[in-house]
């Protein structure tokens, strides 16, 4: 990569920045000589205001990059929103083009990161480790209530294959399931290697766990609702390590309190933002869907954090400023499914 001059430092802005961010972004910039400035502020119309002189942004899953903030954004001159992951579903894009901000992302950095904690969340509900864990350090040997199942032979929902949904499908073929697929496009390659692609009520009647990995979008929103819930098997296992608001949080919990879904596993909150990234340990918590959710034996609740690997945030950092370094050089990025405005 060739270093802008000196002169022609580029000012970048981090919002919503963890010490990580830090870490890998400093490390990796030192082919770019970006000028950084990192913010731990969420970007929302009131944090605008914390730019000084920066023409790029870089933002996160949480950060709220809405038509409001977009157009105090164009106002401070921004003309790069880079986004240091895959999903956008939080940025207004028409609002972007009308401002003539351009919008990056990353679209695939570790698909393998996200489906394996997809799995690990899978094994940890099943066969209840994390219950074993604490119960021999107490120096309690007992058994009785730890029954998990064989994974051998079950049939598993993925609803949505691209990337990861692609890695979860042969984590879970290597275990011996049958795969059931549900996506607007087929993929004929997964065909080939025997997924049966299907609609969504067959995989909401026949999978015994349902891993989702769409996007969330105005279709996908609440997929799992009262009535999906209604079609699905009892003691059935939800995985969510996509977008919170893809599972309806009250319909879920009624469907948990009545004992039909047998294991909920979620990375994503419908209501994360204001939750996750960071320490509430001495917090009185306000949102009581979660405080319910966490208080169910069969729910497991991690923040966010399947994306957190090593390889995941080299490849994030490196792509996030390639992407910008394109766009500053020439307006544009060769992998096309990385610019989105
Ligand atoms: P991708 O774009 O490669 O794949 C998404 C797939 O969903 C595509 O095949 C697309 O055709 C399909 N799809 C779109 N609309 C659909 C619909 N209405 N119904 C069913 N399928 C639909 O994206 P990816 O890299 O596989 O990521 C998937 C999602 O995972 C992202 O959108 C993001 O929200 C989430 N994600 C979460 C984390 C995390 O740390 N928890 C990290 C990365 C990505």
């Amino acid at each position: 990569m060739k270093p802008i001059t000196e002169n022609q430092k580029t000012k970048i802005a981090f919002f919503s920045t963890q010490s990580y961010d830090k870490i890998f972004f400093e490390k990796y910039n030192s082919d770019f000589n970006f000028a950084l400035t990192f913010l731990e502020a969420q970007l929302n119309s009131k944090t605008v205001a914390l730019l000084q002189g920066e023409t790029v942004i870089c933002v996160f899953v949480n950060d709220i990059v809405d038509a409001a903030v977009i157009e105090l954004l164009a106002k401070k001159n921004i003309k790069i929103i880079a986004l240091r992951c895959a999903g956008f579903n939080n940025v207004d894009l028409d609002a972007a083009k009308k401002f003539g901000i351009h919008v990056c992302r990353v679209p695939s950095y570790s698909p393998e990161a996200v489906a394996e904690h997809a799995m690990a969340m899978i094994l940890t509900l099943n066969r209840k480790t994390h219950k074993a864990y604490n119960r021999v350090r107490e120096q309690n040997f007992s058994l009785n209530g730890l029954l998990g199942f064989d994974l051998h032979g079950k049939t598993i929902g993925v609803i949505g294959t691209g990337n990861i949904g692609k890695a979860f499908a042969k984590i879970v073929k290597g275990f011996g399931c049958n795969i059931l697929a549900y996506d607007i496009n087929i993929d004929p390659e997964m065909q080939k290697e025997g997924v049966v692609f299907t609609d969504l009520s067959a995989i909401f009647k026949q999978a015994e766990i349902i891993s989702l990995h769409c996007p969330l979008n105005e279709q996908t929103k609440h997929l799992i609702d009262k009535e999906a819930l209604s079609m699905m098997k009892n003691n059935v296992m939800i995985i969510n390590t996509s977008r919170g608001a893809l599972i309806n949080t009250s319909d879920i919990i009624d469907t948990l309190k009545d004992g039909k879904v047998g294991y909920l596993g979620i990375d994503v909150y419908e209501q994360e933002e204001k939750l996750f990234f960071r320490d509430l340990s001495d917090n009185i918590i306000q949102d009581d869907e979660i405080q319910r959710l966490m208080s169910f034996p069969n729910v497991l609740v991690t923040a966010h954090q399947a994306f957190f690997t090593n390889e995941a945030l080299t490849q994030i950092a490196l792509t996030t400023l390639g992407n910008i370094e394109s766009l500053l050089s020439k307006n544009d990025i060769d992998n096309k499914l990385a610019l989105l405005a």
